[in-house]
């Protein structure tokens, strides 16, 4: 299938930052920290404006910063999951300062070991957008919490351009080959599976939405 893009953000004016959002921009910057970009965010907000989720599952924490620009939509809950000490020493600091803090639990743990902390929680979304390589266990792994209705959004689907149906990876690294190979085959499962509707948007770094059929 032709992944043909359907949407293009010109505007927005749902990305206003405070002086400490702006600080965790920065550190993401100067870190090398792979926070989502702002096109991607600007959909994302849209999604949760829209679907007004009450309890959102995001895999991949990193600092925290779309976990409380996600809290910050309509007040959601957001329980988070993050596997790096460092990075999780930093969301919770970031959690802590925010006046979102009751909004977000950070559950420091791999995702693929998380699932008894989470398991008795209904969430009405699920943000995917830790290790590329993972996304269909961690798609498999979740799903099953999500309420009637439920949608899950993954980021990074389009990998820097580099997932694609005739993509050449001649020439890349063996672990750079692999996850674009993983994340291939995550594209295969994710439209082959009838339980869900989902489409695939060339926006920020290539974003799906899934909804539960
Ligand atoms: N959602 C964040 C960015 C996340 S970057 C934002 O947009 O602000 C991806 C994060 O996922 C990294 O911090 C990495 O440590 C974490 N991660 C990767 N694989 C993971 C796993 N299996 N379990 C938990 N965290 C994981
Ligand atoms: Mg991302």
């Amino acid at each position: 299938m032709d992944h043909t893009a359907l949407v293009v953000i010109k505007k927005t004016n749902n990305l206003e930052f405070d002086d400490k959002t702006k600080a965790m921009r920065e550190y993401a910057v100067q870190n090398g920290v792979p926070i989502i970009k702002d096109e991607g965010l600007a959909f994302l907000k849209n999604i949760i404006a829209v679907k007004n989720p009450k309890t959102i599952l995001e895999v991949g924490t990193a600092i925290g910063y779309s976990a409380l620009e996600m809290a910050k939509v309509r007040g959601a809950h957001v329980y988070t999951i993050e596997r790096d000490p460092k990075m999780y020493e930093e969301a919770t600091k970031n959690v802590n300062e925010s006046a979102y803090k009751d909004n977000v639990t950070i559950i420091f743990k791999d995702a693929l070991e998380a699932f008894d902390d989470v398991k008795n929680i209904k969430f009405d979304m699920i943000f995917i957008d830790a290790a590329k390589a993972q996304y269909t266990k961690f798609f498999e792994l979740y799903t099953p919490l999500l309420n009637e209705n439920g949608i899950v959004v993954c980021d990074n689907m389009l990998f820097h351009g580099l997932v694609s149906d005739n993509v050449d990876t001649t020439g890349m690294t063996r672990g750079l080959r692999g996850l674009v190979v993983k994340l291939g085959r995550f594209h295969d499962f994710l439209f082959s599976n009838d339980k869900f509707d989902s489409t695939l948007y060339d926006i920020g770094d290539g974003m799906s939405v899934s909804i539960l059929k």
